[in-house]
């Protein structure tokens, strides 16, 4: 039996800015929505979801992840319900309930006290640092070989709870898709957000600032997770293949992540008009973690690994790569790219689900 839940819209309110309530069940929204098919359709089929309460229902879509938040069923509903921002506040909605520690929830309500524990995790973690007087090269190493078993557990508990509300309970069980296509289609979508283009036809820069992003982005995690830069035992030259992937992901964190803020800023399309404070602590974490992974590789080259300014840069830069990998990795929207692939994936196998419950 579905569960109703008679708070529910007033709980989801809280993750973005909307008014669903004021929605007229038009179907604009659908109607223009490029990404809205036969098996997706959204967002009105959620609007309704979470009208009637439905908990389970919305929990269980993984709708909210195709929708690349064009804001064009945001920009043509008569009733300026904002359904574009309220897919994003489902989003939130879902991070927060599949993380397994609550802290996501807490973080997203209460912006301020990720803010400020992020700042205060810098800051200690730089005192400590600072105050290390052994061989600071070898700490870096343990504490960056420590950074993918954190985010291991983050992800696997995220993912774990993404399946089970989308495949195990609807379907009763678990399902796969062993299709190489479906399987590819994971990669695809994650590495290209490929949807992305057949929502704005014509934003091209808006697709290559999120594409500059995220590979950047990831990329600086790989960098830092399998500590491929050590700037205090080797010296780097421009074109070492360790320079061009840091000087690569530098690159595009920064000019990707400025391209975003421009946008929030000036608000000129439906889809920057809005922006969660989490939004904002991703791009400025963005540069920061840009900037300090750049400045550390150019001191090592400038100066040498022995260079005392360098020893401080990279105090620095570890300090910044703790703050963003307790706190900001695993509780703001960074944990997209995890979700918007698989949630592909798993409408694939709801619908090889659906065909053979049909043929049976
Ligand atoms: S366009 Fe607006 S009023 Fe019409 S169904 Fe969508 S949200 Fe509701
Ligand atoms: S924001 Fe764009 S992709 Fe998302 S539901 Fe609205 S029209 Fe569709």
């Amino acid at each position: 039996m579905m569960k109703v839940n008679p708070k529910l819209l007033g709980e989801i309110r809280k993750y973005g800015a909307f008014d669903i309530t004021a929605c007229f069940n038009c179907g604009n929204c659908t109607a223009v929505c490029p990404l809205a098919a036969e098996d997706i359709s959204f967002p009105r089929k959620l609007i309704r979801a979470g009208h009637l309460g439905m908990e389970d229902k919305l929990l269980s879509g993984s709708e909210p992840w195709h929708c690349y938040y064009c804001g064009e069923c945001s920009a043509t509903c008569p009733r300026e319900a904002m359904p574009g921002e309220y897919m994003m506040a489902l989003r939130r909605y879902q991070i927060a309930k599949y993380d397994f520690t609550g802290l996501s929830r807490i973080f997203y309500k209460n912006t301020w006290v990720q803010i400020l524990l992020t700042l205060a995790i810098f800051v200690g973690s730089l005192a400590v640092y600072l105050g290390y007087s052994g061989d600071f090269g070898a700490l870096a190493g343990l504490i960056e070989h420590l950074f993918p078993i954190y985010i291991g557990i983050a992800i696997v508990g995220y993912l774990v709870n993404f399946y089970r509300y989308n495949i195990v309970k609807p379907l009763g069980g678990i399902k796969l898709s062993w299709k190489p296509k479906h399987i590819l289609d994971i990669f695809l979508h994650g590495f290209t957000q490929k949807n992305f283009l057949g929502c704005e036809e014509r934003d091209l820069w808006r697709w290559l600032s999120h594409l500059l992003v995220m590979s950047g982005y990831t990329l600086t995690l790989v960098i830092s997770n399998l500590h491929l830069l050590e700037p205090l035992s080797r010296q780097y030259t421009p074109f070492d293949p360790v320079s061009i992937l840091v000087g690569y992901s530098g690159l595009a964190v920064i000019v990707g992540g400025l391209s975003m803020s421009i946008r929030r800023l000036v608000k000129n399309a439906q889809s920057s008009r809005f922006s969660h404070p989490t939004d904002w602590l991703f791009v400025i974490m963005l540069f920061l973690i840009g900037l300090s992974t750049l400045a550390t590789l150019v001191a090592n080259i400038a100066l040498g690994p022995g260079s005392s300014v360098l020893a401080l840069i990279y105090r620095i830069d570890l300090a910044v790569e703790t703050a963003w990998i307790i706190l900001v990795v695993p509780f703001t929207k960074w944990i997209h790219i995890f979700f918007r692939p698989l949630a592909v994936y798993f409408r694939h196998v709801k619908n090889e689900a659906a065909a053979k419950t049909a043929s049976a």
